[in-house]
C-alpha cells in the first residue's frame, strides 16, 4: 500500500532521540511522502532542513496562531516568502479560539497577512483552526487551494468546504473521537487527506504519534465508510498530488 502522511512535525524535540528510526519505520510501513509543517520562525528553518536531508519529506512553511506572541512575526513572514520556492504550501496558519493564547484581533491580523501571502505566491494554504472553523472558512473562501488540516468542524461546514473543492484533512484523532464520526461518514474521498499531526494525536492514546500510524486513520475511515483502506490511501495520495501540484 502506498500511503502518505500529509501533515506532521518531525522536527520537534520529541523526535530528537530517534528521528532516523521514526522515518525508517514510516518507509517500512509503506509511506512514500511525509509533509512536515513549520509553526514559527525556528520550526520553519528546521522543517526546511529536514526536507533537504530526507528525500521523502517535503516542507510547508507557516505561523501557527498560538505562536504569534513567541516568535518574530515579520521575520517569520519574510522567511516564508524568501523560502517559498523550497516549500509546497503556506501553513499551518489560521485561528485558534480554543487555546486562545493570543487576542482574536491579533490572530486575525496575522492570519490575513498569511492569506495574502498564499494568494500572492499562488500556493495552497494549510489551515489550523480550532473553534473558529466558520470564521476561517469565510476568510479563505476566495482562495483557490485550501486544506483544513486536522478538521474539527461540523459536518455542515464540511459540505461548504467540499463545495469549494477544498480539502478536509483527517488526523489520527478520528480513531478515538466520536465527534468526527459524521464528518468521516460524509466526506467525499475526492476531498480527503489523511495525516498524523505527529507528535500529537496518537491513535494509541498517551503515546507519541508518528507518521507510520497514518495507516490507523486510513483503517478507521475505511471501516466507517465500508470500503478498503487501500482505497482511502489511494485517494489521499492522489489528492495531495493534485493540491500541491506534485
Ligand atoms: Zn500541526
Amino acid at each position: 500500500m502506498n500511503i502518505i502522511d500529509s501533515h506532521c512535525h518531525l522536527d520537534f524535540k520529541r523526535f530528537d532521540k530517534d528521528r532516523d528510526a521514526v522515518i525508517r519505520r514510516a518507509e517500512e510501513a509503506g509511506l512514500s511522502l511525509i509533509i512536515n509543517s513549520g509553526v514559527d520562525y525556528a520550526t520553519n528553518l528546521s522543517t526546511l532542513e529536514l526536507a533537504s536531508s530526507y528525500g521523502m519529506i517535503r516542507a510547508t512553511l507557516g505561523l501557527n496562531p498560538n505562536m504569534i506572541a513567541e516568535t518574530d512575526v515579520n521575520r517569520t513572514l519574510d522567511l516564508i516568502e524568501e523560502r517559498a520556492g523550497d516549500a509546497l504550501g503556506i501553513g499551518e496558519v489560521g485561528l485558534d479560539y480554543y487555546r486562545n493564547k493570543v487576542p482574536k484581533s491579533r490572530q486575525k491580523e496575522v492570519f490575513l497577512q498569511t492569506i495574502e501571502l498564499a494568494r500572492r505566491l499562488d500556493m495552497p494554504l494549510i489551515l489550523h483552526s480550532r473553534d473558529a472553523e466558520d470564521v476561517c472558512f469565510e476568510l479563505v473562501r476566495d482562495l483557490d487551494r485550501v486544506i483544513f488540516h486536522c478538521y474539527g468542524g461540523t459536518a455542515s461546514l464540511m459540505e461548504k468546504v467540499v463545495q469549494k473543492n477544498f480539502y478536509i484533512s483527517l488526523a489520527t484523532v478520528i480513531c478515538y473521537s466520536e465527534d468526527h464520526r459524521k464528518v468521516v461518514e460524509r466526506v467525499p474521498l475526492e476531498n480527503l487527506l489523511i495525516e498524523t499531526d505527529s507528535p500529537f494525536l496518537s491513535p494509541f492514546r498517551g503515546k507519541r504519534n508518528e507518521p507510520a500510524y497514518v495507516i490507523e486513520a486510513a483503517r478507521e475511515i475505511a471501516r466507517v465508510k465500508g470500503i478498503e483502506m487501500e482505497e482511502v490511501a489511494a485517494f489521499s495520495l492522489q489528492n495531495v498530488k493534485q493540491v500541491y501540484n506534485i
